[in-house]
């Protein structure tokens, strides 16, 4: 490797199974080159959460990031470990400077059948991951009133709009997006789907929201129109939007292979349906794909806290890191991609070759095993099961 990886170490179970990782599937094999920053909790604690900011501007810096799962601090882990400040969501700091959209998309394996007979291929969400609701202010209304929208610009001048006249008590909120990042979500999306050659579907609910939607839309097309679609004829994928109900109509009734991009919301809700209808959690890819070319690749799930708790005690765990896993070979490829070292690529498709063959060959931990259409699957603990991927992997290399 000639360019350093920007590895950013987690927390809890997910933590436990980083080392793992590295220790029986990565450093037997390859010479890793790594800047390593600890975003497990602690060390945030430790260091006022500037680690998380040094690594996504190392980020910045190398190009290709690949992350743990991290405990996002509540009121609890407040108490759990004596933090000096209730830290804002690593993933939430990493995504506001690196100024991207997330990908997530399921890993497909013979055995874990979708519950949609039809998905033959991945379907990938990707969620715009600034505003509407998420930044909406609210207000109860208490009684008889006029709410109205008020916008003041720069020199005093105001425009307003009736929300309603209440003649009693109801509520209402106010929610905003911006058109950069938009725009900047916009340019992901179309670059992730030039990169893994994929059609992109967009979707919002322009009939009803005729400026608000409406804008998503045309900012869109624009930006499409303008940059993008000589070369989307030339990779032969297309870009087409659709009102999201037409939209859930036929994701449902395709056979999957495509991106599907989506506003904040609706990519919240979409992307747990999509996640549990393709099998689990814990089989589902996720990568922060930003405009100026930054990637960080991680798994879509959390630390897994039940799993580790249980790992504390001595008890034995049975704990996925297949997602994990993928979050490092996403990033492996990535790296080889940029630097032009097609051994350590061949290196990445080999271990995912690996992780699938494993499952498929019946051995499995157990979130799977519960699930699977295989007959007889054999359930490992968290250790044997990378062990057993080892294994598969020796006989592919
Ligand atoms: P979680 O870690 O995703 O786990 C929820 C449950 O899903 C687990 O208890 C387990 O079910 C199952 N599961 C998830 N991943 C699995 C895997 N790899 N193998 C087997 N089972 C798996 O969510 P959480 O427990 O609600 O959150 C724990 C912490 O993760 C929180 O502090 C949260 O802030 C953080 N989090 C971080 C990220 C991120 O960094 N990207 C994302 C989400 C949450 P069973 O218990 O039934 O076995
Ligand atoms: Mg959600």
């Amino acid at each position: 490797m000639t360019t350093p990886l920007v590895e950013m170490d987690g927390d809890e179970m997910t933590r436990v199974l980083w080392g793992l990782i590295k220790d029986e599937l990565l450093t037997p094999y390859i010479d890793l080159n790594t800047e390593y920053y600890d975003l497990g909790l602690e060390h945030r604690n430790e260091t006022n959460d500037q680690v998380t900011v040094d690594s996504a501007e190392a980020t910045k810096k190398y190009g290709v990031a690949v992350k743990c799962a991290t405990i996002t601090p509540n009121a609890a882990r407040m108490t759990e470990y004596n933090l000096k400040e209730m830290y804002k969501s690593p993933n939430g700091t990493i995504r506001a400077i690196l100024d991207g959209t997330v990908f997530r998309a399921p890993i497909i394996v013979n055995g874990i059948e979708p519950y949609i007979k039809t998905w033959k291929k991945p379907i990938t969400i990707a969620r715009h991951a600034y505003g509407d609701v998420y930044k909406g202010v609210e207000m109860k209304i208490p009684g008889k009133g006029k709410a109205e929208l008020v916008f003041t610009d720069e020199n005093g001048n105001e425009s307003r709009e009736t929300i309603h006249d209440f003649d009693g008590p109801g509520i209402i909120q106010g929610m905003h997006n911006k058109c950069d990042s938009i725009e900047s979500f916009a340019r992901s999306c179309f670059a992730f789907a030039l990169e893994t050659k994929q059609d992109l579907w967009f979707s919002t609910k322009d009939t009803i929201s005729k400026k608000y939607d409406h804008t998503f839309k045309d900012i869109f097309q624009d930006i499409y129109d303008k940059e993008y679609a000589d070369k989307f004829k030339a990779a032969g994928i297309e870009y087409f939007y659709t009102l999201i109900d037409d939209a859930v109509a036929r994701v449902v009734r395709s056979e999957g292979g495509f991106i599907w991009a989506c506003k904040n919301y609706d990519g919240d809700v979409m992307s747990d349906m999509l996640a549990t209808a393709f099998g689990s959690l814990s089989m589902m890819t996720s990568v922060l794909v930003s405009p100026h070319g930054y990637y960080e690749y991680e798994a879509a799930h959390g630390t897994v806290q039940r799993h580790y708790y249980k790992h504390l005690k001595g008890e034995e765990t049975s704990t996925n890191p297949i997602a994990t896993i993928f979050a490092w070979t996403g990033a492996l490829r990535k790296r080889g991609e940029l630097d032009n070292i097609p051994e350590l690529m061949d290196f990445a498709d080999k271990l995912e070759q690996a992780c699938i063959k494993t499952i498929e060959d019946g051995r499995m931990t157990k979130d799977l095993a519960l699930i699977t259409t295989l007959k007889d699957p054999v359930t490992c603990n968290t250790q044997d099961f990378i062990k057993e991927v080892r294994k598969t992997l020796d006989s592919l290399l």
